[in-house]
């Protein structure tokens, strides 16, 4: 089992977790599944049953890929105040690069918006960062994010899992939810927050920063590019500060380093968030740091030229025809004649994340705004378009779509493309949802494939000449081997999962 992997089973086993939840992505799905975990129909959802855990004293623990902190905010951000039982964490995976997303997410940026605390551990402290976490969850009552990237998870070092020893809070039986927080208002339990738990997330924010002094130059490193730092600022002498938490960051520590040193660079992934807080400092703003993925050569350039306040210059913005895309809708998949049939009508197309993003270069859909949304798109359409959409994306949250389409008699064609696993993310099994969309649209058609191309756009313009909701399942058996374990969860240019 790889380094990183194994710190985080010895913690969870150490702290006594008890429920483990994930929704399948890159790049936390290797991990929820080495963890056994509980794959959950959207995150909101594995996080709503992990707030019922934790209420009745089981610890949890709640995995999800950066885009799924989106779905899971509205449970997230009211359960700050609320307050819950026992220790509870959100575990989320940021795509540096990205290799298998849309988008180049950084989760962090829910810390300040949900008054959360979020800590990035580099992978040598992913131990103490996982029982760290449970630690402030439970004493403080709050769930906490603990945010890895892809780097942290794939490290492979080998070195042996070390820890503090338990928290003493956590050798106890878990807590359960207490009821007496409804003795205050939704402004009282803000307060309460404001004047109990944020204090108390600061105290912890600064003891457990690192703070290595040595040159007139400092770095300040967060998540997989502590290692990196370590190894760079012995080289050329410079100071390191190593906060474990991004939010509440340790500000007093941050600024006697600032006002030590003459030039500080920030080191972190895969957005600003340390140097949007700080003033003077260099890193990705200020030029001295590229976008995506930081090397050990990134951070020797950048220390050289740390006396230069402003490095930004052009940029050359990668293009998908400038890179060989990775893959592209599989050889003998059943559904390929779905995508070609796509690819010639004149109809406005809304795709739907997972296999359709490998269709993109093909030309079959026009736009992909995510897991779930094409009916809500297609439903936006001015004339009658295309929806098509995957079974599990259909389960996760593309089913709120067709129920809105039905209600508003929106005039769209759904083609749901249904092979009964989650095929881009390790094939889990997908809920079936047959009867249920058989009970909203009595009338559905179901296609076996692969059928002839000219027979599916046949059904297809029918179905756009024809008023409201078509729906058409296009039922095949994936024919894709297996996932690579390089690949992760997902996979072209475009991003997958
Ligand atoms: S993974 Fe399966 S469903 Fe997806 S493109 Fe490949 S064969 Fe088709």
């Amino acid at each position: 089992m790889r380094g990183a992997l194994k710190q985080i089973h010895q913690a969870l086993m150490d702290v006594g977790v008890g429920y483990i939840t994930y929704v399948p992505g890159y790049p936390v799905t290797d991990l929820a599944q080495s963890l056994g975990a509980e794959i959950a129909v959207n995150e909101k959802v594995a996080f709503e049953c992990a707030l019922g855990a934790s209420a009745t004293g089981v610890r949890s623990l709640v995995i999800v890929k950066q885009l799924g902190m989106n779905i899971l905010a509205d449970p997230l951000a009211i359960s700050a105040t609320h307050t819950t039982g026992a220790g509870i964490v959100v575990l989320v995976g940021d795509d540096l690069g990205p290799r298998g997303s849309q988008i180049e997410m950084d989760s962090r940026f829910y810390g300040p918006l949900t008054e959360l605390p979020v800590l990035d551990p580099s992978a040598p402290d992913l131990y103490r960062a996982v029982t760290e976490a449970f630690r402030a969850s439970e004493e403080l009552s709050i769930p906490v994010i603990l945010r890895v990237t892809s780097d942290v998870l794939e490290d492979a070092s080998t070195g042996p899992v070390t820890g503090a020893g338990m928290p003493p809070s956590l050798q106890q039986t878990p807590r359960r939810f207490d009821r007496s927080i409804w003795d205050l208002t939704a402004k009282g339990r803000h307060q309460r927050h404001l004047a109990n738990v944020v204090p108390a997330l600061s105290e912890a924010s600064e003891s457990s920063a690192r703070l290595d002094l040595r040159g007139n130059a400092g770095v300040i490193a967060s998540g997989s590019v502590v290692p990196l730092a370590e190894t760079v600022c012995e080289e050329t002498g410079s100071s390191l500060l190593v906060p474990l938490y991004s939010h509440p960051l340790p500000m007093r520590t941050i600024e006697r380093f600032l006002g030590m040193h003459r030039f500080v660079l920030v080191a972190e992934g895969p957005g600003p968030f340390i140097e949007s807080h700080l003033k003077g400092v260099r890193g990705r703003l200020t030029g001295h740091l590229p976008c995506g993925c930081i090397r050990a050569d990134d951070l020797r350039t950048a220390i050289s030229l740390i006396h230069i306040s402003d490095l930004r210059g052009r940029v050359e913005v990668e293009t998908a025809a400038g890179r060989p895309a990775r893959r592209s809708i599989c050889e003998g998949c059943p559904f390929l004649p779905l995508y070609t049939a796509l690819s010639r009508i004149d109809a406005p197309i809304a795709g739907d994340a997972g296999c359709t993003i490998l269709s993109l270069r093909m030309g079959a859909v026009d736009m992909v705004y995510g897991l779930g949304s094409s009916i809500g798109v297609a439903s936006g359409f001015r004339d009658k378009g295309i929806a098509i959409v995957g079974d599990y994306a259909l389960a996760h949250t593309g089913i709120q779509g067709l129920i809105n389409a039905i209600w508003h008699r929106k005039n769209v064609v759904v083609g749901v493309i249904w092979n009964r696993v989650a095929a881009m993310t390790g094939f889990q099994e997908v809920f079936d949802l047959e009867p249920v969309l058989r009970a909203l649209v009595p009338d559905m058609r179901i296609v076996e494939m692969p059928a002839p191309e000219q027979e599916i756009e046949r059904i297809l313009i029918d179905g756009l000449r024809s008023p409201g909701v078509s729906l058409v399942i296009f039922k095949g058996t994936c024919t894709r081997p297996t996932i690579r374990s390089d690949e992760g969860s997902s996979t072209d240019e475009h991003g997958i999962s």
